[in-house]
């Protein structure tokens, strides 16, 4: 995308209120077929199409991605305690970086100007991530590609995208999902469970229930930041979500 194509960006807000800048966490899963592990290209260009017409109607994003669909630290220690933990967080990060690789390279095929930034220096593959050059290539109408997580291990990548959402001024943090936003049990287990339109961190923190983890929560929480959680198997959901419709669940103060 140029950036004569790209629009203003406009007052942030909801009720159908465009957001001019989000982070949009995507989970390693968002990436392959339900059900499976590794990356489908099928599935990778689904993420990526949807994300380049979000991005056309004139909002600034920066995708933070996730790994599960290759490895997580924790559970990969958990089944092998040969492996020290902190290595096993590294190869999560590190597997962030190959979905990114492979977003980037279907994003550029739809014809979108992507930059891939990833928090462990890489230089052959990917930029540094550097606060200012990042906002400039959101400035510029560029979809950046966090990649990485937050450098650290111990974490998950939804403390990294809430560490960015609050860094970049994001004006909120949308996180995709398999299911339809936050229930009060597993939907996939519980056919009874009730879909939640709206929450208060507290609320989530109160009845402990699977948004993001708490880390991501406490930051969110502590600068009033609104986390908007929804379906991105939904064709068009992710277009929606920026554009500030109620969908999935929105949690806030
Ligand atoms: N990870 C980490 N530090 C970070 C982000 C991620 O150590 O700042 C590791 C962690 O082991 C995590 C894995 O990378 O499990 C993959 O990320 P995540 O589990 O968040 O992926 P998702 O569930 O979103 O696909």
């Amino acid at each position: 995308m140029s950036e004569e194509e790209q629009p203003a960006a406009s007052e942030p807000g909801q009720n159908g209120c465009r957001y001019g800048r989000v982070v949009l966490k995507i989970s390693g899963e968002g990436l392959t077929r339900p059900g499976e592990r590794g990356i489908a290209m099928d599935a990778v260009v689904h993420i990526a199409r949807q994300t380049y017409r979000a991005a056309q109607q004139g909002t600034q994003i920066a995708v933070v991605l996730g790994g599960g669909n290759i490895l997580r630290g924790a559970q990969f220690t958990a089944a092998d305690s040969s492996i020290h933990e902190a290595t096993a967080h590294y190869m999560g990060m590190l597997a962030t970086v190959m979905n990114g690789l492979a977003l980037q390279n279907a994003l550029e095929s739809l014809g979108c100007d992507t930059r891939l930034m990833t928090a462990i220096r890489m230089d052959v593959v990917a930029e540094p991530y550097i606060r200012r050059r990042a906002m400039r290539h959101l400035e510029k109408g560029r979809i950046i590609i966090l990649v990485a997580g937050t450098g650290s291990p111990f974490v998950t990548t939804d403390t990294a995208a809430a560490q960015r959402a609050l860094e970049l001024d994001a004006d909120a943090l949308l996180k995709a999902t398999r299911v339809d936003g936050v229930f009060s049990d597993d939907p996939e287990r519980n056919p009874h469970a009730v879909l939640y339109s709206e929450l208060t961190y507290d609320d989530v923190r109160r009845q402990n229930l699977r948004v993001m983890d708490h880390e991501a929560i406490t930051k969110c929480k502590e600068y009033d930041m609104p986390i908007l959680v929804f379906n991105f198997r939904k064709e068009g959901n992710i277009e929606r979500a920026v554009r500030g419709e109620r969908i999935g669940t929105l949690v806030k103060a």
